[in-house]
């Protein structure tokens, strides 16, 4: 039994407080964009910050102010920061912290906007990044830089990263470790336990996760937290809204009992596809054949619900099979309660040049699931009868 902190589900659920000055058992929604000061030195005390209070929602709102708690809650952290999306978060954090001449080392690979942030419009402004292999990070790191950035899992192909040695690591050297959480959720991995220093999420999948809302969180220290909340979003203003902050912490409350299922059903699935003909290699940090399972059994507390299959016929079998889906809705983005089905070579990485989509395992025949909660035999019977076309193609064309 725990004592004193309740267990997380609990405290997920339980996020909402009732409302100080109504006794609402839910957060309202405090869809206003200014704040009565009250008196002329209360005002002038808000902004010589002799005050506590809110001012102007670009900065704090009540609504998202809760949101903040509970994402900070939930990942450990000190202190957490609400964005209008991902990429607003992490472009608020790296403009929050970074300076002309600083030095970015890439665990990669990332998600396409946080690839494009760092090699396009943050080396336009004298900030300059290089990819490293977790094998080379040790002497990378020794050679400095000002910002270690990662994923854990990575998109698409599901790689694992040791999130104990590269916060050491990161520590030792001096540099600040960040880490992309959007896939594993605080629910299956907390990355600041494991020595990481700052968390970001697109709070747009798993988080929402009905896909009706666009959001990002970055969470870390009170300090850190303080520079990227006056600076990356005061002056940048990617505040979310308080009615998607509203739809967040709905979302949070579910999020233990839907990632379970996300889960369970991917790991079916995954062990499913792996002895099926038509496929030829399934990526899933919860197969004993994925070659970071053991790190993911140690920082995970299940493998997540994100699937990727390499089939047997390159592009031609790619388009059979995502044609043949009923169940799962072809469409990018992920986390959702619904199934979702993308190939990443024709949309998500179709930026990414040949060369680069190769060595990172972004072949013409890789399918991204997202594996959403629906009766896991609807999602089975799917995959099934689309694999099955590509074997009719197959046979036919052979
Ligand atoms: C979607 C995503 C982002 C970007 O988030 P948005 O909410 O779309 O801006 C960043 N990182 C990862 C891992 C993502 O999946």
């Amino acid at each position: 039994m725990s004592n004193g902190k309740a267990q997380f589900a609990t405290r997920a659920v339980h996020s909402d407080t009732p409302d100080p000055g109504t006794g609402a058992h839910i957060t309202p929604i405090y869809q206003t964009s200014t704040y009565a000061y009250g008196s002329f030195d209360r005002g002038a005390g808000l902004f010589d910050r002799s005050e506590q209070g809110f001012v102007y929602s670009r900065v704090g709102n009540p609504t998202t102010h809760k949101l903040e708690l509970v994402m900070a809650d939930l990942e450990g952290a000190e202190a957490a920061v609400a964005f209008s999306s991902g990429m607003a978060a992490i472009s608020a954090l790296t403009v929050s912290v970074l300076s002309s001449g600083d030095h970015v080392l890439v665990l990669g690979p990332l998600y396409g906007g946080t690839e494009s942030l760092f090699e396009d419009t943050l080396a336009r402004f004298g900030i300059t990044s290089s990819h490293v292999t977790e094998a080379e990070l040790e002497e990378a790191l020794a050679r400095g830089a000002a910002m270690l950035y990662l994923e854990t899992p990575t998109n698409p192909t599901l790689q694992i990263r040791d999130l104990a040695r590269i916060g050491r690591l990161a520590r030792e050297h001096g540099v600040l470790s960040v880490a992309d959480n959007t896939f594993s959720t605080p629910w299956l991995t907390r990355p600041l336990e494991h020595g990481i220093d700052v968390v970001v999420h697109s709070g747009t999948k798993y988080l929402g996760g009905h896909g009706d809302a666009m959001g990002g969180i970055v969470a870390g220290s009170t300090e850190l937290m303080g520079q990227v909340r006056l600076e990356g979003l005061r002056h940048f203003g990617g505040t979310p809204g308080p009615l998607e902050s509203h739809l967040f912490l709905r979302g949070i409350k579910t999020l233990p009992i839907r990632m379970e299922r996300h889960c369970e059903n991917a790991a079916a699935l995954a062990g499913v596809l792996e002895s099926h003909p038509a496929v030829a290699r399934v990526h899933y940090p919860g197969l004993r054949s994925h070659p970071g399972h053991e790190v993911a059994a140690r920082q995970m507390k299940a493998f997540g619900g994100m699937v990727s299959i390499e089939l047997r016929g390159g592009r031609d079998a790619a388009r059979t099979f995502l044609d043949s889906l009923r169940v799962f809705t072809q469409a990018v983005s992920l986390g959702d309660v619904a199934s979702l089905a993308t190939h990443p070579a024709t949309t998500t990485h179709s930026v990414v040049p040949v060369e680069v989509r190769e060595r990172l395992g972004v072949s013409e025949s890789l399918v991204r699931l997202s594996v959403g909660i629906e009766d896991v035999r609807d999602l089975e019977g799917d995959l099934a009868r689309a694999l099955g076309a590509v074997e009719a193609v197959h046979a036919h064309a052979a």
